[in-house]
């Protein structure tokens, strides 16, 4: 029995294959469909909006979280620490809305364990020399960040296997289709439609 009306995707990628690109999109397209906002302790970057792209705590807010049991996971990276709040995602969910987390690796596995139904979507880039030039096209890191990403690349790549749904983002507009494609068939399961059809059901 589920226990929550709402459904949880997470997905995750490799820096520079285009998760942004493809998640902002769906996000856009679809209703019901909300990005999660994770709690971090990680300076707000310039245009960055405290409760619109994290919430934003110090070191002591964040740890009175962990002692709480406040995170469904948390994780620490490169110096900064960052949690999915479990208050925040179950208001979302019990109010029937789609969740999307944009997570990295190590916090998708353990996010899989607390809630054994999230679609766990990963998004592969079509090839190595692909991934360097769109981290080059991006131009947002420097030569020493792009060969740290690609080797991060190859760490994270060797997840996939842990992953529900796997898709190669080679040609933008397929790999979005795919994406649309994995949340509407998410949301009729069968376990998702039961309510429904009791309903149906009923006037029979
Ligand atoms: P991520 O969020 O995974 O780090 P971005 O969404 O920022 O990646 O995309 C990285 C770069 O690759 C951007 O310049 C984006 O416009 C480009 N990009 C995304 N998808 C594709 C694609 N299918 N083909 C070519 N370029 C792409
Ligand atoms: P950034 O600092 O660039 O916003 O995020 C750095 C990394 O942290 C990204 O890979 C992002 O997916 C990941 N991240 C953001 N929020 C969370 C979270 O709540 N939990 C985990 N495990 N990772 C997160």
């Amino acid at each position: 029995m589920r226990t929550h009306p709402g459904n949880v995707f997470v997905i995750s990628a490799p820096s520079g294959t285009g998760k942004s690109t493809l998640a902002n999109r769906l996000v856009a397209s679809l209703d019901n469909f909300i990005f999660s906002i994770s709690t971090t302790t990680r300076a707000a970057r310039p245009g960055e909006v405290n409760g619109k792209d994290y919430f934003f705590v110090d070191d002591t807010a964040f740890d009175q979280m962990v002692h709480e049991d406040g995170f469904i996971e948390w994780v620490q990276v490169y110096g900064n620490r960052y949690g999915t709040g479990r208050k925040w995602l179950q208001g979302v969910l019990d109010s029937g809305q789609d969740v999307l987390l944009d997570i990295e690796t190590t916090g998708a596995l353990n996010l899989r364990r607390a809630i054994p139904d999230a679609v766990m979507i990963f998004i592969l880039p079509p090839s190595a020399s692909e991934l360097e030039h769109r981290l080059r096209g991006r131009g947002k890191d420097s030569e020493i960040q792009i060969q740290e990403r690609m080797k991060y690349a190859r760490h994270e790549l060797e997840l996939y296997h842990a992953y529900d749904f796997l898709v190669v983002n080679d040609d933008l507009e397929m790999a979005y289709q795919q994406m649309e494609a994995i949340v509407w068939a998410t949301r009729v399961r069968r376990e998702r439609m039961v309510s429904r059809a009791q309903a149906i059901l009923k006037g029979f």
